[in-house]
């Protein structure tokens, strides 16, 4: 359930809405920020359920089960609007047509109106001013939840209007933690160094890109043992073919994955009790290979993995360049 996750991952939103929702004391607009993937928008679903549930628990939280909790969450409760920014921006019109919905009186029994605006930041200056005057004129029974993930990209006029929430990022050692309960050690290893929330970490986990991503991992190992030429010859050939899956996302994944390795054997130690894993370590421990510069060109292949449009030529560079130093 959406409200055990945010108590584990996020205590002090947790403690904060449970507090506003006890003492009945919500703001009329909350703008919840934080990285992406820290469950912002589940969280806004849930404050949604939670104003039309009438079976809250002793947090004030709504039950998530209930017909009005399964409406919000399909979004088929005729009082609840959202305004989504995540792929394409948000227009002024979409502003005047919720204004307008929200303009008579509800709909539905429990007469709470609420309406979620996903990647607030995406929305254009006409669309952000439309919005910044219906948040000043904040009506009875109706509530705000404004989602970003970057405070600096909004108007400050809405930003001091609403009640910012911060959603923080997972500590590395709290994933992994979380991710061990549902998934391998090491999978849950690699996984916690690269998405810092449950869910993301076990979509992560469930996608062809991954699970190729890490059968390329451990094949690079083996190889690299007989070769270090043949290993990244290996992953020219066998890796990028991206026809079915998405070729940047799996590679991005390896990358990651390598870049993990390569900083647990500078520091000289590891978290991830996995037999296997520890094993591929000691293999290589002694080897002196250029770790610390391998590191640096992962990181910068990374960096123009979404810029650059031919994924085999940057593949050769990385590998012409690994060479270089090695
Ligand atoms: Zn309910």
């Amino acid at each position: 359930m959406v409200k055990e996750q945010l108590a584990k991952e996020q205590p002090i939103v947790y403690q904060t809405l449970a507090h506003a929702l006890k003492t009945n004391k919500l703001a009329h607009a909350y703008l919840f920020h934080g990285p992406k993937g820290t469950g912002k928008l589940d969280c806004a679903c849930l404050l949604a359920q939670s104003l039309v549930c009438a079976h809250r628990d002793s947090d004030g939280f709504a039950c998530e089960q209930c017909e009005e909790c399964m409406r919000i969450k399909n979004q088929s409760f005729a009082d609840m609007r959202v305004l989504d920014g995540s792929q394409e921006s948000i227009k002024k019109e979409e502003v005047l047509k919720l204004q307008q919905a929200f303009h008579k009186t509800g709909l539905e029994h429990t007469g709470k109106r609420v309406y979620i605006v996903n990647c607030a930041e995406h929305a254009t200056p006409e669309a952000l001013n439309s919005l910044l005057k219906f948040l000043e004129e904040p009506a009875e029974d109706m509530n705000a939840i404004l989602l970003a993930e970057q405070l600096d990209r909004l108007l400050p006029t809405i930003i001091s209007r609403c009640q910012p929430i911060r959603f923080r990022p997972l500590s590395r050692e709290a994933c992994f933690a979380l991710a061990k309960t549902q998934l391998p050690c090491l999978d849950a290893y690699l996984l916690s160094g690269m998405v810092h929330n449950q869910k993301g970490m076990q979509d992560a986990y469930e996608s062809e890109e991954y699970q190729h991503a890490f059968y390329l991992f451990q094949q690079f190992q083996g190889a690299f043992r007989q070769s270090p030429y043949d290993a990244l010859a290996m992953l020219l050939k066998e890796g990028m073919d991206g026809k079915k899956r998405d070729g940047k996302q799996c590679m991005r994944y390896f990358l990651e994955m390598q870049m993990i390795l390569y900083k647990d054997l500078i520091q000289g130690s590891t978290l991830c009790e996995d037999h296997g894993y520890q094993q591929m370590l000691q293999s290589y421990q002694g080897c002196g290979y250029p770790y610390g510069a391998w590191l640096e060109i992962l990181l910068e292949t990374r960096d123009k993995l979404w810029k650059s449009v031919n994924l085999t030529l940057l593949c050769d560079q990385m590998i012409a360049l690994m060479k270089e130093v090695l």
